[in-house]
């Protein structure tokens, strides 16, 4: 299974923990295999790939950071040269992943974080662009009819829900061309970036007592899965009851059962998937604990692999 990875996704003096996991994961995946994973660089993203899915001119203010208020607009502490290319190499991450399970109908990830907050003219909650959109939107230019994007991450994934609609992010109606032949199901457990349930958006709020009834429940509502083309999942830490935005009740064992429960829903179907890292953070959790949080998806994903190859 490939893990798309560059040292350029953290080279950034923009610390935070979206611009420093992934490569802790990385290095833990070095030192610590997983079976069956390996990692991989991407090409990143050009401004083509950027402006398939954003307003030409708040792409130009994440390569450029100007002006600085759209380029900060993602709450991230600053720009930098180096977060351009940052975002630059883990949207390509994103994109390398989701092709590669297109095309070889198997499963694939990237270490990219902070993505489905991202709407078409900003950024949001440490999300710079919307990489999910960026891979949807490749996806369905190499051929694929339908996309769904499975948001597991603790907060709603309204960016995404409003490049889907080809709404703005601001006044509501359509602005842009959308994404026609994608879908999303979200499953939150904190209402930032709230969007409500649409035509083609599916949105439970949860809680810790309930949340792998609810995410199962999510799952079994999906019609007709087999005629899914490609899944892009979106696997957040950030439910775990230390990481902001987590509730009580949710922990590694739970977070543990809730991967085990999604790719073998994946594999069932024989669906190409594509995962990345979304939400999980440090706030009351060391790096490595946090670490072990995302190791969680990438050993189920790979076992998957191998199970379904
Ligand atoms: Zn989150």
């Amino acid at each position: 299974m490939r893990v798309h990875y560059s040292p350029l996704y953290c080279d950034t003096e923009v610390a935070f923990d979206t611009t420093r996991k992934a490569h802790a994961i990385a290095a833990s995946l070095t030192q610590q295999p997983i079976r069956r994973a390996r990692l991989v660089m991407p090409e990143s993203a050009t401004r083509d790939h950027l402006t398939s899915v954003h307003a030409p001119g708040y792409v130009d203010a994440v390569l450029t950071g100007s002006p600085r208020d759209l380029a900060v607009s993602n709450d991230l502490p600053g720009w930098d040269e180096g977060l351009a290319r940052a975002v630059c190499a883990s949207t390509g991450g994103v994109i390398a992943a989701a092709l590669h399970a297109l095309e070889h109908r198997t499963v694939a990830g990237s270490l990219s974080s902070g993505l489905h907050h991202a709407r078409y003219a900003s950024g949001w909650g440490y999300c710079t662009v919307n990489g999910l959109a960026i891979a949807a939107r490749a996806a369905l230019d190499a051929g694929a009819r339908r996309v769904l994007v499975l948001d597991l991450d603790a907060h709603c994934g309204g960016g995404t829900a409003d490049l889907i609609h080809g709404h703005d992010g601001r006044e509501g109606h359509r602005r842009h061309r959308g994404l026609d032949g994608v879908e999303q199901v979200d499953v939150s457990v904190d209402p930032f970036d709230y969007y409500g349930t649409h035509e083609r958006t599916r949105l439970l709020l949860t809680d810790g007592p309930r949340y792998l009834q609810t995410v199962q429940t999510a799952l079994d509502g999906i019609e007709d899965p087999a005629s899914i083309d490609l899944v892009l999942y979106n696997a957040g830490m950030d439910p775990h009851e230390k990481c902001e935005g987590g509730v009580a009740g949710i922990s590694a064992l739970t977070l543990d059962r809730r991967e085990r429960t999604v790719f073998t829903w994946f594999a069932r179907h024989r669906l190409p998937v594509a995962w990345v890292l979304a939400g999980g953070y440090t706030n009351h959790l060391s790096m490595s604990d946090l670490v072990n949080l995302h190791r969680l998806t990438i050993g189920a994903a790979a076992r998957s692999v191998w199970a379904s190859s």
